[in-house]
């Protein structure tokens, strides 16, 4: 097929997500290899936002396409109820990796329904319905999914779900009042929190969902002391293995989950795979009570021995300490850029985890964009000025977002923002 073709039927027969159709120009892809990908014409794009952060370990990969390779040419698949060697390697490792009170695994196809599954497990172990989850959070855009979500995307769906209740991110940067420390922001949102609680009704409370660290909402990072304050299913759909410089986000924090949700870099996307890890506790109580749950490709065995092998490459390769050596440089980069430029309000970064909030007036805050209603299109605008400069990324509301592969190197990192400097460059003096 010629990329022409490639395109135009693309245009022709692909229903493409979060998208207006009429309008589409997707790039035809034709290679990719580390943090690149290339067109047809042999046009190079820098990968700086791991597709949609799950290509964690970049393109290319050998020993994730070998072990999907051998798995294969022994059977590509059989049915949940059955055992498979890469199934249960997978699933001892996952609990291997969490705090030694987690006990078992529920394999889904991503993470939208992996958060579903999770809520329906908490909803089944305590028999409550209710389940908290907040504004500023991207859960998946299936219908429970979308209804655990807080941010517009939630807005085709409604009404939603009853019991369904959302309440306030630990937003500090944009919180009404001043804090004089982390303490006093996480002692002022979980009073809130158990207010609203309370006000709900705590006995009709089954969880309490969390993106650990709210990725695509802004790489919002907890207050001090605010994640051990509740008991939680944490999604680490996005922020987990290693992207925050710990394997899973929560390990930045004191705190043991009751639920862990994850999926995108578990394969790195290789092969879509999600899951749901329970307590031993949890898991225990499975044992004389029908799990209802199913997914006819629950523990894929394509999926799982593509994730034995990236979950085993993250430590082989030392990945964290990449993340971490890297994600300072990435760090410093993005404080300089937040003296530098009047349009940065503010940058929030944690590993290779980062969102530059873009604001009309450093003192008043003012987005660049009002929440949920970029009707001009500025932020898409400013992606297209990267992806001309081909540094691939996304936006969200009033921020851009830096999360490359994690196998990116110093250098590569640094000749990739100069690119984003030059866009806020061109911010500074036209925009705002
Ligand atoms: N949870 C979080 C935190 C996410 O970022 C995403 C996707 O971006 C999802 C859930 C949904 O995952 P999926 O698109 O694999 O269903």
């Amino acid at each position: 097929m010629t990329p022409e073709k490639i395109v135009e039927n693309h245009k022709k027969y692909v229903l493409q997500s979060w998208s207006k159709q009429g309008n589409l120009n997707p790039i035809p892809v034709a290679k990719a290899e580390g943090i690149y990908f290339y067109d047809f014409d042999g046009n190079k794009y820098t990968d700086m936002s791991s597709q949609l952060v799950n290509l964690n370990l970049g393109y290319g990969n050998k020993a994730i396409g070998d072990a999907i390779k051998e798995q294969v040419d022994k059977f590509c698949f059989v049915g949940p109820s059955y055992a498979t060697e890469a199934k249960s390697t997978l699933a001892e490792m996952i609990i291997n990796l969490l705090p030694d009170s987690f006990g078992k695994v529920f394999f889904t196809n991503a993470g939208a329904d992996a958060n579903e599954n999770a809520v329906k497990i908490a909803r089944m172990f305590t028999g409550r319905n209710k389940v908290f989850s907040r504004y500023r959070s991207y859960h998946g855009s299936s219908f429970g999914a979308g209804n655990l979500t807080g941010e517009p995307r939630r807005y085709p769906l409604e009404p939603g779900i009853p019991g369904f209740v959302k309440f306030f991110d630990p937003y500090v940067y944009r919180e009404a009042v001043e804090f004089e420390s982390e303490e006093a922001a996480t002692k002022y949102y979980l009073t809130k929190l158990r207010e609203q609680i309370i006000y709900e009704g705590p006995d009709s409370v089954a969880a309490i969902v969390m993106e650990t660290i709210t990725g695509s909402n802004g790489v919002i990072i907890p207050p001090k002391g605010y994640l051990p304050g509740v008991r939680r299913i944490c999604d680490e759909v996005m922020a987990g293995w290693c992207r925050t410089g710990k394997m899973f986000a929560f390990q930045n924090f004191d705190v043991v989950p009751d639920i862990v949700s994850f999926a995108k870099g578990v394969t790195c996307g290789y092969v879509p795979l999600g899951g749901v890890a329970v307590s031993q506790k949890i898991a225990d109580y499975f044992d004389d009570h029908l799990l209802s749950c199913g997914l006819t490709y629950s523990g894929h065995p394509l999926a799982c021995a593509a994730g034995v092998a990236c979950v085993n490459y993250y430590s082989e390769a030392n990945i964290l300490d990449n993340v971490n050596k890297v994600g300072k440089v990435l760090g410093e980069i993005l404080e300089e850029m937040k003296e530098k430029h009047p349009c940065v309000g503010d940058v929030r970064y944690i590993g290779l985890f980062s969102a530059i909030e873009l604001v009309k007036d450093k003192k008043t805050k003012e987005p660049l964009v009002p929440y949920g209603k970029d009707e001009n299109g500025i932020m898409g605008s400013l992606v297209g000025m990267l992806k001309k400069k081909k540094f691939m990324t996304y936006s969200h509301e009033n921020m851009l977002f830096v999360n490359p592969p994690l196998i990116i190197t110093e250098e590569q990192i640094r000749e990739e923002m100069v690119k984003m400097d030059e866009v806020l460059t061109y911010v500074d003096n036209e925009l705002i």
